[in-house]
């Protein structure tokens, strides 16, 4: 008999039930079926021990009585040796349950849970090819004849519903041999191969400078349209003729389909995408193409991080600073960070790249913790656009039409619209409506200790500090002017592109934001319309931002970024900066000039003003001041604690109480902050309240935070989440 410890989805604790099986010996790592509290349950098996007791012998020794496993689910583990040590480490450094990592890691037909018992099974096709010992060919008829000639040219074919009767009478006469094959899912396009670029002197300079650092990471920092892909491209082929095999990551879905034409072009069929938005049965074939080996490059979001590969030489995150790449939900993991975890499993390279690397990526190069270096040019030594300050304050700037809509804005529209060229319009609907504003002179509300933007909360009529936790009323002076009127205007995509379509009725318009609908993979299909230039205009949100490289765009308008500038977040300023500055970048990439104009009521924000200068390392210089005496990231790490309840005096109180004994247990390792309102909406009718940890070692605090925080996770019905590295709070 075997006893078997299970891991299972309804324990919110990260511990394992035991059970005992009497078949065939079990391995760690598969999933079996089996029951709790009465319910057929899958769990994750992840110890087995052999005994010679008796089920009775066993039960009274443990202290209760062992239930059986009746089923076993997978003939082998669900991951590779490498992906199962990484597991444990994924959920050891994001203190989360293994489950969540396991189901994070794997294609949902895989995961353990019940759910997954109604797996895609396997398609399979009919693949023909010539019977060698066939002679009668007389016997034939020309269309046969045609066919067969056909098969023999090219090795096999596939049966398929327009050659099906054709390839039946070939069967019929033993003319050819049927063979039942896998049917992969997913269809690729067919892309044409493609010489590569003749690499310029910097991007050869970027290649040799990289696979000459001995760092295990390193930040490629280029200008919009410097031309870093083709640079990972080169470094690919480097990994590739090694026999490695390369993962590519891309920040947002809508991106995978750009890169994986690059990569295919360059280097052929032995590809696969992963993304959480392919159907059940795609990602199921897909990852088995990975885990059999039959793929060298992986090109994928996220969670292609996981991808089964076995010889990894190349980790290759693109748009470094997105912050997709940190999982919101449970368990919390940043790509970036996983990427390192199994760099050193297989002694791999990883080479980040940005435009605008984010600041702690940055600070780390500038402190030689990863390599470094920086295309300060664009390809065919295009300038950057010429780009604009309009100061939406002043009436005389604005149309008589729409008060979203500046008059150079209109003019220069016009312009495009006349020359035949494209325009692209970033709109930004975060931070919207929570937003405060002094009507007189644009100055955000901001908490006078934190120095942070104050979020609008309705239900109270109230503004909060999301930092220190303290209420103020709106009312009262603006700190700035003293005006006393205040703006709660939000901006939204749908109104800009109203105004838009009534100033402009003959040109043809695109909207590109979350809202269209993604599953249709829509994102793709408006990026191609654009690309091949059947609109003129893309109005969006930071989706029209990220990557995408539009030959014939002239002009780029930022209509409304104030909003994102005021959100309550140390990262708002990085954020809104990235933001301008990719959008800007999509102007005047090949032949035709570029120009770009910002809209904003913040005229001389550093933000705004070092935006339009594109001059990231000013921006760098003071941001990195402000995180400074703002104990953030670089100089701090973060962690917040989220716990939540049904009943609100229940989760206030414990989460007061947590926090004291977090102050005792560490000390002067760490600030514990807050609690404050949560970011994360209320589901349901549950109370959540979050604590906020600011530390300089996170392996110093790590085994003291486990242990103060294990009571609290015990107690039912309350329900803790930590967020190691947290990107916003
Ligand atoms: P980035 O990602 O740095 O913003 P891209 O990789 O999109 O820039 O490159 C910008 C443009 O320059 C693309 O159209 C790309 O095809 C082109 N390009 C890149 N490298 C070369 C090269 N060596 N020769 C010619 N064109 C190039
Ligand atoms: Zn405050």
């Amino acid at each position: 008999m075997q006893i078997i410890e299970v891991l299972t989805q309804y324990s919110k604790l990260n511990r394992p039930f035991t059970y005992f099986y009497d078949g065939d010996d079990l391995e760690v790592g598969v999933r079996v079926l089996t029951n709790f509290n009465n319910r057929e349950i899958v769990g994750y098996v992840t110890k087995v021990s052999s005994t010679d007791e008796t089920i009775e012998a066993a039960s009274n020794r443990l202290g209760y009585e062992l239930v059986k496993i009746t089923n076993v689910l997978d003939e082998k583990p669900l991951l590779t040796n490498e992906l199962m040590e990484l597991s444990d480490y994924v959920t050891s450094y994001y203190l989360t349950n293994k489950i969540s990592v396991l189901n994070a890691m794997l294609p949902p037909s895989m995961r353990p849970t019940k759910s997954s018992l109604r797996a895609p099974k396997i398609a399979t096709q009919n693949k023909i090819s010539f019977n060698p010992k066939f002679k009668d060919f007389e016997e034939l008829t020309t269309k046969q004849t045609a066919l067969l000639n056909e098969i023999i040219s090219l090795g096999s074919i596939m049966q398929t519903s327009a050659n099906r009767h054709l390839i039946a009478k070939l069967i019929e006469k033993e003319a050819v041999i049927i063979e039942e094959v896998e049917k992969y899912r997913l269809q690729y396009d067919d892309y044409p191969q493609e010489k590569p670029h003749a690499l310029t002197h910097a991007q050869k300079e970027a290649v040799k400078t990289i696979l000459a650092d001995d760092k295990e990471t390193f930040l490629l920092h280029g200008i919009t349209g410097s031309g870093k892909t083709e640079v990972y491209l080169a470094l690919a082929a480097h990994y590739l003729a090694q026999d490695k095999q390369v993962i590519m990551l891309v920040p947002e879905i809508a991106l995978t389909g750009t890169m994986l034409a690059n990569f295919y072009r360059r280097f052929g069929k032995k590809i696969a995408i992963l993304h959480s938005e392919l159907t059940p049965a795609e990602k199921y074939d897909e990852y088995r193409r990975i885990r059999d080996g039959e793929v060298d490059i992986v090109v994928g979001a996220r969670s292609a991080v996981f991808a089964p590969l076995h010889q990894i030489g190349l980790i290759i995150l693109d748009e470094e600073h997105s912050e997709s790449y940190k999982q919101d939900v449970a368990p919390f993991y940043h790509a970036m960070t996983v990427a390192q975890m199994r760099a050193k499993n297989h002694s791999a390279k990883i080479v980040v790249g940005s435009a605008t690397p984010s600041i702690e990526t940055m600070a780390r190069a500038k402190k030689e913790v990863y390599g470094y270096y920086f295309l300060s040019e664009r390809i065919n030594l295009q300038p950057l656009p010429e780009t604009t300050i309009v100061n939406m304050l002043d009436y005389k700037n604005i149309t008589s039409t729409s008060p979203y809509i500046s008059k150079l804005l209109a003019s220069e529209i016009k312009k495009s619209l006349d020359e035949k060229t494209q325009v692209i319009l970033l709109v930004n609907r975060r931070g919207y409506a929570t937003y405060v504003s002094c009507r007189e002179c644009g100055t955000p509300k901001k908490c006078p200790t934190c120095a942070i933007s104050l979020t609008y909360h309705k239900v109270d009529h109230t503004l909060k500090c999301h930092h220190c936790g303290l209420s103020f009323p709106v009312k009262g002076p603006c700190e700035k002017c003293g005006g006393t009127n205040f703006s709660y205007a939000g901006f939204a995509t749908q109104k800009a592109e109203e105004d838009i379509r009534n100033m402009f009725p003959d040109a043809r318009i695109l909207r590109l934001d979350s809202d269209v609908s993604r599953r249709d993979k829509t994102p793709q299909v408006v990026l191609n319309k654009f690309m091949k230039h059947e609109a003129d205009i893309l109005i969006g949100t930071q989706m029209v931002s990220k990557g995408h490289d539009f030959p014939l765009v002239s002009l780029v308008g930022v209509i409304g970024t104030d909003a994102s500038l005021a959100i309550p977040s140390f990262r708002s300023s990085e954020r809104t900066f990235q933001l301008i500055t990719q959008a800007i970048g999509r102007s005047g990439r090949e032949k035709i000039k570029g120009k770009a104009i910002i809209q904003t009521m913040l005229p001389d924000h550093y933000v705004i003003q070092h935006a339009k200068n594109q001059d990231y390392f000013a921006f760098y210089d003071m941001e990195l001041r402000q995180r400074y005496f703002t104990l953030n990231p670089p100089f701090y790490f973060l962690l917040s604690i989220a716990m939540s309840h049904q009943n609100e005096k229940t989760v206030r109180n414990t989460i007061e109480i947590l926090k004291h004994n977090l102050i005792d247990a560490l000390g002067e390792d760490a600030y514990v902050i807050g609690p404050t309102a949560t970011f994360y909406p209320a589901s349901g009718k549950t109370y959540n309240e979050t604590l906020i940890v600011r530390y300089k070692n996170y392996f110093k605090i790590k085994p003291v935070l486990l242990q103060t925080l294990s009571p609290f996770k015990e107690q039912s019905s309350l329900y803790v989440h930590i967020n190691v590295d947290p990107y916003d709070i």
